[in-house]
């Protein structure tokens, strides 16, 4: 169902009015994880001032560590909805397990699957089944053929709003968190008709690593970016080393407007 045999235009997939696809470019970004309304609210209007079109933002974060930061929860998604209200930004978010799926639709424009979860197979089909438009990361040590049936499984249950997302997989190189697989993008776009981006963010690990990547994701021909930011990064619960300031966001912002008329 997600292959070009099957579809052979490239598809594009509405968030909120939002359109994720061939001929746009669409900038997602937020805080890794939502920590406060206040936080929320600043770091989606550094994205909102960046050209970003749907807000980013975990209320459910699933940790290596058990003892790490784990997400506010419903509180999370009810912050989320209430940014969505004051800047008309649609909201992506997390869900991690099929139980809760539901809930998080209730408030969510796009259900994000994350790399840890790529091959849960029970959620993916949650997921499917929730009306929804699906974020599907790649899983880390996942093959591109294993993330394509992940995919698979989504669409199985009439569910093709599905956007592809790159960001990084494990490798032996540990300067980098994950090793960006940008070959994956244009692969992925030859094999699927499905939508293609990049997160720059969770796969350099770092800041200064984001706007390189971020260029490199454009040049292969991705269909946008997933990219973090928080107002206060030293304060994060979560991820602060690869989360964007308000500088760098207006390089962000000059990047995408630079490179999307080429593409
Ligand atoms: C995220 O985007 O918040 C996240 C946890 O990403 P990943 O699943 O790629 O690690």
């Amino acid at each position: 169902l997600v292959s070009r045999e099957h579809h052979p235009a490239r598809s594009v997939v509405r968030v909120g009015g939002v359109p994720i696809g061939p001929d746009t470019l669409s900038v997602i970004a937020g805080p890794c994880a939502v920590e406060s309304a206040e936080q929320t609210l600043a770091a989606a209007r550094m994205a909102q001032a960046a050209g970003a079109a749907l807000l980013r933002g975990g209320a459910y974060k699933p940790r290596t560590s058990p003892y790490a930061y784990q997400g506010l929860g419903e509180t999370g998604l009810r912050i989320l909805a209430d940014v969505r209200a004051e800047t008309g930004l649609p909201v992506v978010t997390e869900v991690i397990d099929p139980g809760s799926v539901e809930l998080v639709a209730s408030y969510a424009d796009m259900l994000q699957v994350g790399t840890r979860n790529m091959q849960n197979f029970a959620l993916l089909q949650a997921v499917g089944s929730a009306g929804k438009p699906v974020l599907l990361k790649r899983g880390f040590g996942a093959t591109i053929d294993e993330w394509l049936m992940a995919a698979e499984y989504i669409a199985q249950r009439g569910n093709l709003d599905i956007v592809l997302c790159e960001r990084g997989i494990r490798t032996f190189e540990t300067r980098t968190r994950n090793t960006l697989d940008i070959s994956a993008v244009p692969v992925a776009q030859r094999l699927s008709h499905l939508p293609v981006i990049v997160d720059p963010s969770h796969s350099g690990g770092r800041r200064e690593l984001v706007l390189p990547l971020m260029r490199a994701a454009l040049a292969v021909g991705a269909d946008g970016v997933m990219i973090d930011v928080h107002p206060a990064p030293e304060t994060a619960r979560c991820d602060g080393d690869q989360a964007l300031l308000e500088a760098d966001m207006r390089e962000i912002a000059s990047t995408a407007t630079i490179l999307s008329p080429l593409m």
